[in-house]
């Protein structure tokens, strides 16, 4: 559907989120025009624990300035995870350099966006690209208006549903697998959980995805499933664990929410990065580790993203090609970060899980490798299981991985 043309910039970004902000800032630095599209009105609500890597931390603080209180839920920093699990000790792990910020997603992402330089159109909603070689054609509705967009580039920044990649690649959104993650609000009558802490179940039996963490004075309870599961069953379920395990007593759900999630993609390395001027970043194109944490590398890519276009431009290659070779070490981060096979012999994560494991006892150790493993068979339904090992595999001899340094 096309409407009347509202503007003609370098670069349109698609979506006001972080990896948004990200590559709006590194536009605007270079002196290119971006708009920014974003389809609520800002500050928008998003679905999110809002724990902020370590490395995302830095890139926030360098890249923007130092966070403000208002963009920060209590308790405001997070000092690493928990992780539990069905027989062995729960085992906690602080993150590298010291906690890092609990972001309230409202309006740490506004602030971010707002701080990038960039104009933002808030309540336009994007409904497809265009590219025809040599400007690429944005058709967005706002007010119940079509107008059009034009650019040299555009950047899909718009999420795991996007709309960039319905686009660019009609066929991806079949190919993948779904899931839905769920998250509800307890009001708290006595809960042991370190409310500085994520915590993390690494339990077959609750379901590939399950966590827990206090917010605002509240504890969220959260599952992932697939698409089509039955969210209030499974939330009851792990509640209901929780108790009995735990002693977490909360009261019913004050409040839920749920969204669908490409959780997976950067599990086996298949992404997508767009194609001819459209470029895609952030969770959109699959940045989304294993422990669904997906801000640090949306900040990364998204300057990635920004950084291949300006790139292209000053050495006249096709944005692509660089995009590519530039986003190919944060690929690499995002995949490896909690691939078990890269945990057991590196360390490509931002906490010191072996060092974790080290201060348990022998019998325990072996229980808590054995409850990783059956939980990680949770994975090889999705066929994804041997891919990861493999990969992981290939990557550390293919690196020349020396054994001499597990010991
Ligand atoms: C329950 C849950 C908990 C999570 N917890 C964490 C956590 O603790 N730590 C962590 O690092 N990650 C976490 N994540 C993941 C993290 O929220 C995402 O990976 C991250 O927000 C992705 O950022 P993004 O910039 O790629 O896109 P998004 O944050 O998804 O933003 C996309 C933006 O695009 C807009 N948009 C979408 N479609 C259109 C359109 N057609 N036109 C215009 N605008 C559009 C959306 O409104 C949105 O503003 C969690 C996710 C969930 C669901």
């Amino acid at each position: 559907m096309s409407g009347a043309l509202a503007r003609e910039v370098d670069v349109v970004v698609v979506g006001a989120s972080l990896a948004a902000a990200a590559a709006a800032k590194r536009l605007t630095d270079a002196g290119l025009e971006a708009v920014v599209l974003e389809r609520k009105k800002l500050p928008r609500h998003k679905v999110c624990s809002g724990i902020l890597a370590p490395r995302g931390h830095r890139f926030l603080i360098e890249n923007f300035g130092p966070l403000p209180r208002e963009i920060l839920h209590e308790p405001t920093a997070c000092r690493g995870v928990s992780f539990h699990f069905p027989r062995a000790p729960s085992i906690s792990m602080d993150f590298d350099g010291g906690p890092t910020a609990h972001l309230h997603r409202r309006y740490a992402d506004h602030w971010a966006i707002q701080r990038s330089g960039a104009e933002v159109l808030d309540g336009t909603t994007v409904v497809g690209v265009v590219d025809d070689g040599s400007r690429v054609t944005v058709n967005a509705q706002r007010d119940g208006e079509a107008l059009d967009f034009r650019a040299r580039h555009v950047i899909g920044a718009d999420g795991p549903v996007s709309v960039v990649v319905r686009s660019v690649y009609p066929e991806y959104r079949k190919s993948i697998p779904w899931f839905w993650v769920g998250q509800k609000f307890h009001e708290i009558e006595s809960c042991p959980l370190d409310p500085e802490y994520f915590h993390f179940w690494f339990h077959p039996d609750l379901g590939h995805y399950t966590w827990s963490h206090a917010r605002d004075g509240r504890q969220i309870v959260g599952v992932g499933f697939e698409q089509g599961g039955n969210f209030d069953a499974a939330h009851a379920r792990v509640a209901a664990y929780l108790d009995e395990r735990h002693g977490v007593r909360l009261r019913p759900a004050a409040a839920s929410e749920g969204s669908p999630e490409n959780f997976g993609p950067s599990l086996v390395n298949r992404y997508v990065f767009g194609r001819g001027n459209v470029l895609v970043t952030g969770q959109a194109a699959g940045f989304l580790n294993m422990m669904a944490e997906g801000m640090s590398c949306a900040l990364h890519s998204g300057a990635i993203a920004g950084e291949s276009v300006i790139e292209a431009g000053l050495r006249g290659r096709p944005v692509q090609e660089v995009y590519r070779l530039m986003v190919a070490s944060e690929v690499r981060r995002c995949t490896d970060q909690w691939n078990p096979i890269k945990i057991a012999f590196e360390r490509p994560h931002e906490a010191d899980f072996r060092a974790s494991l080290r201060q348990l006892r022998t019998p325990d150790q072996m229980r808590l490798l054995l409850d990783v493993w059956s939980f990680l068979r949770l994975y090889g339904r999705f066929g994804w299981g041997g891919q990861m090992l493999a990969q992981a595999g290939y990557r550390l001899l293919r690196d020349g991985y020396d054994p001499r340094r597990w010991l």
